[in-house]
């Protein structure tokens, strides 16, 4: 199976009490996501980003449609551990994730929570630190540790429990633009380690290193494709109130002062690369 993740005419409605008119956060998503892959979710506030990732979490259950993690039904309440370890989850907020007085017991609360040996644990802790380079702050209280510092332990936990996929909701919004590097440097060495993973963001930079970007909007899949298809879209993109990157602003830019600046760079990178070589 290619897709790691498959969701079909998902529906998420909140608050079917008698009074309340329900909110439809999700309106009939299909979507699947490539295992081993790279997919960025981008979309304004309020569009169902979270309460997608909640869904693919098996934290919120279908109100109609299927979600499966690894071909396992989040419906099955009885995969639920199974399914939460298959994809793992990171919020916003590092403060909320910690929940140990050391760091490298915060890393282990989820290996423990699996019931696994306290041998493996000790190697799975020291490895997965090392991964997020928070091995030196091990001994450290997580409260003295920086923002970035903090969700790089926040992911080392996720790690530890070797999920295939890893299922990020904005990890880098409360961090200052050192912390989002920090962070997104993780993000892209867990990727090429084989995780998938799914960043939600709303910092474009980020999305445009994925390779593949999804649009929500008012519950729904706008659009969907690689990055180059999708950011050469800028005025769609806008419509939508949404930045497209800097490298595409300014790209549009150069290209009406006369500098051929093809569609597809989107990257800041690919951009200086371009215009090193322009004559
Ligand atoms: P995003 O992450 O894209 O900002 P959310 O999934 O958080 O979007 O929210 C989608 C919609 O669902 C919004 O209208 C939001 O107000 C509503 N919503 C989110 N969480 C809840 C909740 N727990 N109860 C009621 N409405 C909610
Ligand atoms: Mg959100």
């Amino acid at each position: 199976m290619n897709d790691i993740i498959e969701i079909r005419d998902l529906v998420l409605e909140y608050g079917q009490g008698e009074e309340e008119e329900a909110i439809r956060a999700v309106d009939g998503v299909s979507l699947s996501i490539p295992r081993g892959g790279f997919t960025a979710i981008i979309g304004r506030n309020g569009s169902g980003k979270s309460t997608l990732a909640k869904c693919i979490n098996a934290l919120l259950l279908p109100g109609s449609g299927v979600v499966y993690v690894d071909g396992m039904d989040t419906a099955d309440g009885d995969l639920l551990w199974e399914i939460r370890q298959t994809a793992g989850m990171v919020f916003q907020n590092p403060d909320n994730q910690l929940v140990s007085s050391i760091v490298e017991d915060d890393v282990a609360f989820g290996p423990e929570n699996l019931g696994i040996e306290p041998e493996e644990i000790r190697r799975r802790v020291d490895r997965s630190l090392r991964e997020v380079n928070m091995y030196e702050e091990r001994k450290k209280a997580p409260h003295l540790l920086s923002g970035g510092q903090k969700q790089r332990v926040a992911i080392a936990g996720v790690v530890a429990m070797r999920p295939s996929c890893i299922v990020l909701d904005e990890p880098t919004a409360m961090l200052d633009p050192y912390g989002r590097g920090e962070v997104m440097e993780i993000v892209e060495q867990l990727n090429k380690e084989g995780v998938t993973i799914v960043l939600i963001t709303h910092f474009m930079e980020e999305a445009a290193r994925a390779d593949k970007v999804v649009i929500m909007d008012r519950g729904r899949v706008a659009m969907e494709g690689t990055p180059e298809e999708i950011f050469s879209r800028a005025e769609e993109l806008r419509a939508m109130d949404l930045d497209v990157p800097f490298a595409v602003e300014l790209a549009e830019r150069l290209r009406r002062q006369g500098v051929p600046v093809p569609g597809e760079i989107v990257e800041t990178e690919a951009l200086v690369e371009y215009l090193c070589q322009y004559k």
